[in-house]
Formats: C-alpha cells, structure tokens, sequence
C-alpha cells in the first residue's frame, strides 16, 4: 500500500513548559515547578502527529540561528519527517509559554519569532513536491500571506488543502476568509468556530454554517465531548472517547494531523473522525503535546 504523502507548511516553536497546582489569575504569581524545554508549534506538532500515523510528512518551516533552532532541527529531524527549515539571522526562534495545571487545563502564549519570516520565498520546494502531495496541512502561526500562497499552489495541482484555522488573528480579514474559501477543510474548536461566527442550535448545525464560507467539510473539536463534522450531505457526531486526561496539549494537533493522514486516504469523514478522536484522547494520556501522540495501530487498538 503506498503511503499517504502530507506537506505540512506551519510553525516550529520551543516550548517552554511549566506545571503548576492552578492556572493564575490576570496579575497573578503561583510558584511551580521546573520549566521543561520540549519541541512544539502547531505545524510541527501536526506534522508529527501525521507521520506517526503512518503517513509520509514534509514540514516546512523557519526557525532562527539560536540555539533553540539548533535543537528544533535536531528535534525534527530525529522523528524522521521531510524538514524544509528556512533559518532567519535576525529573529529568534519561535517560543510558546505554556502554564499546565493538575487537572490538565492549561494558558499557551506563543512568541512567533522567526515563524513571521516564513514567506513565499521559503516555498519553492513545496512547488516541487506538490504533484506527489495528497494532502497540505495549514495551520495559523505563519503569515496569513504565505498559507494564502500556499493554499492556491496545492489548488492549483488538485491537493486537497486541510486548513486548521489556529490560532485566529483578533481581527478576521477578507485575507482569512480567502483562505477558508480554498480549503477542502476547515478545522477549528469551538472557541475558534464561535469566532468565526459559526451559527446554530448546536454543534452540528455551526458546522454546517461554516461551509457557507467555502469548505467541503468542516470540523469542530469538542474537547473531552468528542467532534462534530459536516459536508453538504452528511453529518457525522463523534463521541469523545472516554480517558483519564493529564495534559491536553496537542490534543488539537494530534487530531488535525491524523484526521489529514486519514481523510485524504479515500475521503471517508466518519472513518477520519473515528481514528482522529481518538487519537486526540490518546494524546491527552501523557504529559507533553508529542508525548502521547499515537501510532496508528495504537488508534486501531482504542477502535477495536
Ligand atoms: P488543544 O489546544 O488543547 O490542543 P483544541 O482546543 O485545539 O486542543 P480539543 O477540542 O480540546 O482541541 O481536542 C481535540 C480533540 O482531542 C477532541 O475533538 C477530542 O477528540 C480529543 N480530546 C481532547 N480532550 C480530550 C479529553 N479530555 N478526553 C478525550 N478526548 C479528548
């Protein structure tokens, strides 16, 4: 069976992790415990999460020449996936703060650095690969411009584009909903599918308004609830699989990279909500975003 080929064209960031017994208040100190320097950012994330569901995944990316890009490449290169790294002289590498707490609730602040250079310029091999590509996979930590450029590229050779629209600009553009246009489809959680004014009694029917701007299907992650997801003809309503959760870092990135490795496989919805949600559980079972990111046997085994 030939493996399912992913680009991803996102954000590498450090982050910088601190556990804590309660999240603090605006204006807040609480005292917590060592920081942990893991390897994060949202494309990156995804990209892994793709791979270790089997599919073949280049990322593309920009870090700085700090030594937190040296141990991003590191890092990226030791999972094994296709690394495309533009490195910025000028910008530091991307950082996120991320506050955890016992019950695994957590506050991210992300710092793009280097992230904000990634430009068309930094594209020319995604236009090399994009004829053996079945799937881009965007998310919103880059420039709007560049995930613009990068969209209409794999439009324009039949890829089908998996937009995870994360996280959202305080102002929503005619630029963004550009974007949304292009995408074969938009994933977003609730608080993002609010923002995007997504309409309805419930969870189905905002997902199904969601497609008026343009995508065939539209996703919305429901946390512990599970994930809801719409198509012109089709609804489908995936419960969330019950876990003991310690950390819901990556949940969201886990879901988006096996839910593009799976889709783009043959295009069935209920199958890629199944495999996604659950891994997005597994992911939740460990301490960090990549930690508990599954391998597809590991999904099939939580299905059987
Ligand atoms: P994050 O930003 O924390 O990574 P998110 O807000 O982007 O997450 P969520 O909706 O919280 O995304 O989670 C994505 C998916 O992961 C959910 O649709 C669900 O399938 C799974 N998931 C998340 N949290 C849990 C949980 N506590 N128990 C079971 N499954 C979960």
């Amino acid at each position: 069976m030939t493996r399912t080929r992913i680009a991803v064209v996102g954000s590498a960031n450090i982050d910088l992790v601190v556990a804590v017994d309660r999240l603090p208040e605006a204006g807040e100190t609480v005292l917590g415990a060592d920081v942990v320097y893991r390897s994060g950012g949202k494309g990156a994330n995804q990209a892994v999460a793709a791979l270790r569901y089997g599919a073949e995944t280049s990322l593309y990316a920009a870090i700085g020449r700090d030594t937190f890009g040296t141990q991003l490449a590191n890092a990226l290169a030791d999972e094994g996936l296709d690394v495309y790294l533009r490195r910025d002289d000028d910008r530091p590498s991307g950082v996120a703060l991320v506050v955890v707490d016992g019950a695994g609730a957590n506050t991210i602040t992300v710092s793009a650095g280097a992230n904000d250079t990634l430009s068309s310029d930094g594209l020319a091999d995604l236009g090399a690969a994009l004829p053996e590509t079945d799937a881009l996979l965007l998310q919103l930590e880059i420039p709007l411009e560049t995930a613009l450029d990068a969209a209409r590229r794999a439009v324009a050779h039949g890829v089908t584009v998996t937009l995870n629209a994360s996280p959202l600009p305080s102002e929503i553009t005619e630029a963004l909903w550009e974007l949304v246009a292009l995408t074969d489809v938009l994933i977003v959680n609730e608080t993002e599918a609010r923002t995007l004014r997504a309409g309805g009694w419930d969870w189905a029917q905002r997902a199904r308004s969601l497609l008026d701007r343009g995508p065939d299907v539209a996703v919305i992650t429901l946390g512990a609830e599970g994930a809801v997801a719409a198509k012109r003809d089709q609804v489908v309503t995936q419960r969330g699989i019950p876990v003991d959760a310690v950390d819901t870092t990556g949940a969201g990135d886990t879901f988006c990279g096996v839910f593009a490795a799976e889709f783009s496989r043959g295009g069935d919805l209920r199958r890629a909500m199944a495999h996604a949600c659950a891994a997005g559980a597994i992911a939740t079972t460990r301490v960090g975003a990549r930690e508990g990111m599954p391998s597809r046997t590991a999904v099939a085994a939580v299905l059987t």
